[in-house]
């Protein structure tokens, strides 16, 4: 039995959808974004922050165990269990020895960096994936996230040839990821891949600032501003998805 660290659960009301959602995050994150709203959840192990240590080891068994009181719930009036972090596919095998035991809607909320056996492997355990794809110009995306963005790209082509559901979701990053090239470029991709069911542009949060302070940390990202894009101004500019939603939530 394979066991992991999680550095919270909890439900909630931000994902779309009836019933209950309840989300897991596993600790670790293969990217570090400069606008990252989860800094607690980037280093794989425990984290120290002002508030005392953050993580929980879980064995898979346990972390079923907690989850499994939710199911009759879910199963009554809908909603899903959401793996999340940080990147839950930096702790792969916890996180399929967990998948493996529930019988629930999972859905995977994942940056699609991971390596393609890693990636394929999780697919037919999941209903629905949210796949973040943040910037398309690669020298862009590994200056404000430290990877290259290939993998990510490569990953989700192979989600088409899965038919798995996915919603993509972009953080609108004022100058950085909300420009009109970069967001043509994804509308491009959502337009090409049939299985992608909505495209949402989350608007970033800055009160996550608190995290960070918490933690001795420095957000890398200063701006406190939000993004100007809307559904109006994509159109007036060519954008024209059909998919698409604008959500005023951290991302
Ligand atoms: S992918 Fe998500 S969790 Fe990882 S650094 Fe970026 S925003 Fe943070």
């Amino acid at each position: 039995m394979h066991s992991g660290i999680v550095f919270d659960i909890k439900e909630l009301t931000v994902y779309d959808g009836p019933g209950l959602n309840v989300a897991v995050f596993f600790k670790g994150c293969p990217l570090r974004c400069w606008w990252c709203h989860n800094p607690e959840g980037l280093e794989l192990g425990y984290t120290k922050s002002q508030n005392g240590i953050i993580g929980t080891e879980y064995t898979s068994k346990d972390l079923v165990h907690v989850l499994e009181q939710y199911v009759p719930i879910q199963r009554r009036l809908g909603g899903s269990l959401i793996f999340s972090g940080g990147e839950p596919l930096m702790q792969h095998a916890f996180l399929v020895d967990t998948l493996t035991r529930l019988r629930s809607n999972i859905v995977l909320d994942t940056c699609g960096y991971a390596d393609e056996e890693v990636f394929h492997s999780i697919l037919p355990l999941v209903n629905l994936v949210y796949f973040d794809l943040k910037l398309l110009d690669d020298v862009a995306h590994i200056y404000y996230t430290s990877k290259s963005n290939q993998p990510i790209l490569k990953n989700i082509m192979w989600l088409e040839k899965c038919g798995v559901p996915v919603i993509i979701r972009t953080p609108l990053i004022p100058k950085i990821t909300d420009t009109l090239p970069n967001l043509r470029e994804i509308a491009r991709i959502v337009g090409s891949l049939p299985n992608v069911t909505r495209w949402e542009l989350m608007h970033y949060n800055p009160f996550t600032r608190s995290k960070y302070e918490a933690l001795n940390m420095i957000c890398p990202y200063q701006e406190t501003t939000q993004s100007e894009i809307d559904i109006p101004y994509l159109e007036m500019n060519g954008i024209l998805c059909d998919k698409v939603e604008v959500l005023r939530i951290g991302g």
